[in-house]
């Protein structure tokens, strides 16, 4: 009785049906046997299994390798714009408990982890910046901004659409406002109430700042007490700056952009912290690792934040090299009873496999370590049960020797 459903028809191939059945919201193409409807990109649609019975409704995608993005697994729950809107709704309540903490930049909506795949809506202090990947969030554009502009009358809003992986979908890049006045260049907002972090939200990295790391740069303050501190990949210097608060010796921070670490610098000046505890090093971080250790330099707490060095399946295995190099020449630097935060934020990449590649570096630098956390993204980018994917970013800390 499939002409009872709603919405253009996608039936899936036979006992291909196990992900949605568990609620998980990306459909493959590989998983798809026919369409009946013609559904175009953006169109809602009816998932079925091979025999007819109802999965989901989803919003369905041309050219994505994700071809439906699934929204809703209940037959009578439609795919309309109160239902978006309320999961906007549910997801900024939920960040209220770490904007008491004294948070002003919070990941307020983190796709798939808020039931909105595709979606990231993050807030530096009034500023809204949204960021859409998929057609299933660019179909409800107009109940997303209504909803927000509803939960923040004030807040102006800028949109940050402008990661490769919409041209995947074939998406236009977009990077400009969409409610009142651009945003300045540089603002900061208020991290863990102690450290005012820097944020560029019309050209910075993602949406302008790495909120991922706000719980593990206040570790590495704990640690930093007295340490003489190798911040590597430090973009503008968030580590940095907790651990200067934590009371640093000294800290290096290493990042290839110059202009990253020249906000960095900016940063230090604006948190009334000492600059002459710090430097700021314009290298590779790979060949900075290997000529410290040729120097015979070493510190007290190294922190390891790479970008994503898996982009695909197919980058995994030099992905996994790329890992246990730099874990291998960092392991080497750190002095004994010294620790080391390593992370990795490839999605690819599971815990599991990571605490392997640095065991495997650490074995390879000959150092004795011991894993004594393990790390994640902060608990405003969370994950839904049904899409594991959404960890992407974990780390460990290892204390060495
Ligand atoms: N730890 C940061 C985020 C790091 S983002 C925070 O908490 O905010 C990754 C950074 O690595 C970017 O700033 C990028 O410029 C830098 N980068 C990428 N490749 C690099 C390389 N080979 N050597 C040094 N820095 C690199």
């Amino acid at each position: 009785m499939t002409f009872s459903f709603p919405y253009a028809r996608v039936f899936l191939n036979e006992g291909r049906e196990r992900a949605s059945l568990r609620h998980h919201p990306w459909v493959f193409s590989q998983a798809i046997a026919r369409t009946e409807g013609e559904p175009h990109s953006g169109d809602p649609v009816t998932l079925l299994d091979a025999a007819g019975n109802f999965l989901g409704y989803g919003i369905y995608s041309e050219k994505s390798q994700i071809r439906v993005r699934l929204l809703s697994f209940r037959e009578e729950e439609r795919l309309e714009d109160g239902l978006i809107a309320s999961r906007v709704a549910r997801a900024v309540m939920a960040r209220e408990p770490l904007r008491a903490r004294g948070n002003d930049g919070l990941r307020l909506i983190a796709s798939e982890g808020d039931f909105l795949p595709g979606l990231i809506v993050d807030q530096y202090n009034q500023y809204l910046v949204v960021s859409y990947s998929s057609h299933a969030m660019e179909a409800f554009r107009k109940p997303i901004t209504a909803a927000l502009s509803e939960l923040f009358p004030d807040s102006p809003i800028y949109e940050r659409s402008d990661a490769r992986s919409r041209l995947k979908e074939g998406l236009p890049v977009r990077n400009g406002p969409v409610r009142g006045d651009p945003p300045p260049e540089l603002i900061y907002v208020r991290e863990n109430q102690e450290i005012l972090l820097p944020v560029e939200i019309r050209g910075g990295h993602k949406t302008g700042t790495y909120l991922d790391q706000r719980e593990n740069r206040r570790l590495a303050s704990t640690l930093a007490r007295g340490a003489k501190v190798l911040n590597c990949f430090s973009y503008t210097g968030g580590f940095g700056l907790w651990c200067l608060l934590g009371g640093a010796r000294m800290v290096h921070n290493v990042d290839i952009s110059g202009p990253v670490l020249q906000v960095a610098k900016a940063a230090v000046a604006h948190n009334h912290l000492d600059p002459g505890h710090c430097r700021f090093i314009k290298d590779d971080v790979f060949e900075y690792l290997r000529t410290a250790r040729e120097q015979g330099e070493s510190y007290d707490l190294v922190i390891l934040d790479p970008p994503k060095f898996a982009e695909s399946a197919a980058h995994l295995k030099s992905a996994c090299r790329g890992y246990q190099d730099i874990n291998r020449l960092a392991l080497s630097l750190v002095r004994p009873g010294g620790t080391l935060l390593t992370f990795s934020c490839s999605g690819l990449i599971s815990p599991e496999l990571f605490q392997k590649i640095v065991a495997d570096a650490a074995l390879e630098a000959g150092v004795d370590g011991r894993f004594t956390r393990a790390l994640r993204q902060d608990e405003d980018h969370p994950v839904a049960l049904p899409c594991p994917e959404g960890l992407y970013l974990k780390g460990f800390e290892v204390t060495v020797g």
